[in-house]
């Protein structure tokens, strides 16, 4: 296993505070932070899509409410129109009729040539082109088609959004209610009825069913500007006599629809049936990039039907993009969609007016809409950020505040364990430690004070091990000393006689166990007194010294040497028998013999050996090579004697 690799307590410690306080709270922060975004995430997701659905339904109610609205008072229109053409059909009918409800009326050539009505009698004003030939039929028709105008003025004034009420004639003939008084500087010398959609749209041709037709918006040769009209044919049996209509102003009748004030800031605008807009309020020119025409310069005298110019039709829009959606919601009539111009995204409701087939469109911005939910999320945003900003300083702060505590913490436990360590290494020598400063911490005072204290012991009783080792020691040398000195001799440095006869005694307890052979052989110089004579006693000692060193260096590891007393010696062989016994003493002597001594040259030495016998005594043996001895120094000395056997 490997070893793991060691840490140093500070990075343990900070590494500790870090994992253990700073780790975990900044997990649980960041997942609250989560729920907190994802929580309000998820509800302005679903806050957006309730409002959408809430919008979308109540554009489409608003949308066809109001188209409803402009329904139910166009069919008002209609139904005039309707009495109106009636009315209008019995005075052709009925041609001997002649009422006349407001009194005679007064008629002039214009200097144009046109016939008009030259005094307002409170009725309606009468026009005549100038290119009709007036004669007793058309003064009739001028004169007597006042009984009309009871009607056209009942009508126009119980309808506010009817502007006129009129009935042209197939002979170019224009009865206009209210009263218009100039008709002839206003319609000009020739007015040709035929040239006029509110007038060939309801003939024969346009319309066979002969029902109330609606017009497209155009220029009203009158002067009221951009006008719609209800036009119902006049029919005399089979023969078209002319065509009556009510005129809708489109700037007044519109108004109202322009003027409305819609929940979610809706846009209304109507377009009629080929897609040309017929009003629109400014909120819509700016998207559209269109100015309404509202005013026409009457300049001069209007010849035709003027209509609106195309580039105000929904598909003629000069942005493109903003043309095809419209052409898509046009074509598709889904009653809602929406649309995209560069900078903002509409919701788009449309509803057909069933009565002309024209469409209340309405757009809606979706900014609007979700504006408010668009504000809680920028709240909400707001508040979480600055959560996550005021994170992040505190944990900066927390951070910095745990680093510096962890520092502090971690040299409070480390310098006395480092101290503590250092004070070990004291320990090897024989110091006594000093005593730790105290750091406040329970557990480390308390193991600073147990190991001064052990310190201190162990410093006491290294000291008392080494003195008692130390008189130990001196006494041991004493002893061997006094033992050395019992068994030495002090001249020659060789066991003395005590040693030998404890030696002896061994080897004889031995050979009584175990029968085996052991000897002695007893030395004495040869007229040694002559030495001393000659060369002093000095001399004889050093001889002694030399013969003793001689001795042990001539004998075997197992043998033992020692001075006997004088300037005798014996050596003790274990394991040896009387043979071994007399050639260890011939070699002996005989390099006794052969060597040179310092200062006085030749010395001879006479040996008396004597194997050991069952049941002897120290004496015994001793005697026997004693007696050897004797004898070897009365044969002549110089030579190894054995004790013969019947000495014993
Ligand atoms: P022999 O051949 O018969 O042994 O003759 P010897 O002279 O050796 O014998 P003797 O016993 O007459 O003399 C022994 C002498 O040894 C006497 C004594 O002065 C001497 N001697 C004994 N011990 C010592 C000693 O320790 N030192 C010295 N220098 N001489 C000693
Ligand atoms: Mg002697
Ligand atoms: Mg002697």
């Amino acid at each position: 296993m490997a070893a793991t690799p060691s840490t140093k307590l500070q990075h343990l410690i900070y590494r500790s505070f870090l994992t253990s306080a700073l780790i975990p709270l900044v997990v649980i922060e960041l997942v609250l932070l989560c729920i907190y975004f994802g929580i309000t995430h998820y509800i302005s997701l679903k806050y957006r899509d309730t409002l959408l659905q809430e919008a979308t339904t109540s554009l489409q109610e608003i949308t066809s409410r109001e188209a409803w609205s402009i329904d139910s008072q166009l069919r008002d229109v209609t139904r005039h129109a309707v009495i109106m053409q009636r009315d209008h059909e019995r005075f052709f009918r009925d041609r001997n009729a002649c009422n006349l409800p407001q009194g005679e009326p007064q008629f002039r050539r214009h200097a144009n040539g046109a016939l008009y009505k030259s005094e307002n009698n409170g009725g309606a004003s009468l026009y005549y082109s100038s290119a009709t030939s007036i004669g007793p039929e058309e003064m009739r028709k001028a004169r007597c088609s006042e009984a009309l105008d009871p009607l056209l003025e009942s009508i126009v004034r119980s309808t506010p959004i009817i502007s006129q009420a009129y009935l042209n004639t197939r002979d170019d003939m224009n009865r206009l209610y209210p009263f218009m008084p100039d008709a002839p500087g206003q319609y000009g010398p020739v007015l040709k009825m035929r040239d006029y959609n509110f007038y060939y749209e309801a003939d024969e041709e346009h319309n066979p069913e002969r029902k109330p037709v609606w017009t497209g918006a155009y220029l009203d040769p009158a002067g009221q500007g951009w006008m719609t009209s209800v036009i119902v044919p006049i029919y005399n049996g089979d023969r078209l006599e002319g065509v009556s209509g009510l005129d809708v102003t489109i700037e007044s009748f519109i108004k109202h629809v322009l003027d409305l004030r819609m929940s979610w800031d809706a846009k209304p605008f109507l377009v009629d049936d080929k897609g040309t807009i017929l009003a629109m309020p400014a909120s819509v020119e700016t998207i559209f990039g269109l100015r309404e025409l509202t005013r026409h310069e009457y300049e001069e005298n209007i010849r035709t039907t003027i209509e609106k110019p195309s580039e105000y039709s929904i598909f003629n829009i000069r942005d493109t993009t903003i043309a095809e959606q419209m052409k898509r919601v046009f074509n598709f009539r889904h009653r809602i969609s929406e649309m995209d111009t560069g900078g903002a995204s509409y919701l788009v409701s449309q509803e057909i007016v069933p009565e002309t087939g024209w469409r209340l469109i309405t757009l809606v911005d979706k900014a609007v809409i979700f504006g408010k939910i668009d504000d809680f999320r920028r709240f909400t945003n707001a508040i979480g950020y600055a959560a996550v900003a005021l994170m992040a300083a505190f944990y900066a702060a927390f951070f910095l505040f745990l680093q510096r505590k962890s520092v502090r913490m971690a040299r409070r436990i480390a310098t006395p364990i480092e101290r503590l360590t250092e004070l070990t290494s004291t320990l090897l020598g024989t110091r006594r430690p000093p005593a730790l400063e105290e750091v406040g911490i329970a557990e480390i005072d308390h193991l600073g004070k147990n190991f001064h204290e052990m310190g201190a012991q162990l410093d006491e009783r290294t000291r008392e091990l080494i003195e008692s080792r130390i008189r130990e020691q001196r006494k041991e040398s004493q002893a061997e000393q006094l033992e050395w000195l019992a068994i030495t001799d002090r001249l020659t440095g060789i066991y003395n006689r005590l040693k030998l006869d404890t030696v002896l005694q061994a080897e004889i307890d031995r050979g009584r166990r175990t029968e085996r052979h052991f000897g002695i052989m007893m030395l004495d110089i040869d007229h040694f007194k002559l030495i001393n004579d000659s060369y002093g006693h000095q001399t004889g000692d050093d001889i002694l010294k030399h013969l003793a060193q001689l001795l042990k260096a001539g004998i075997r590891g197992t043998d033992t040497v020692g001075r006997w007393g004088g300037e005798e010696f014996m050596v003790i062989c274990p394991e040896t028998d009387e043979q071994g016994l007399l050639n260890l003493a011939e070699k002996l002597r005989q390099t006794i013999d052969s060597h040179t001594f310092p200062v006085i040259g030749k010395l001879t030495v006479s040996f008396g050996v004597s194997a050991n016998q069952p049941d002897d005594g120290i004496s015994d043996i001793i005697a026997r090579a004693d007696k050897a001895l004797y004898t070897a120094k009365h044969l002549g000395r110089n030579r190894v004697e054995k004790c013969p056997a019947l000495l014993h």
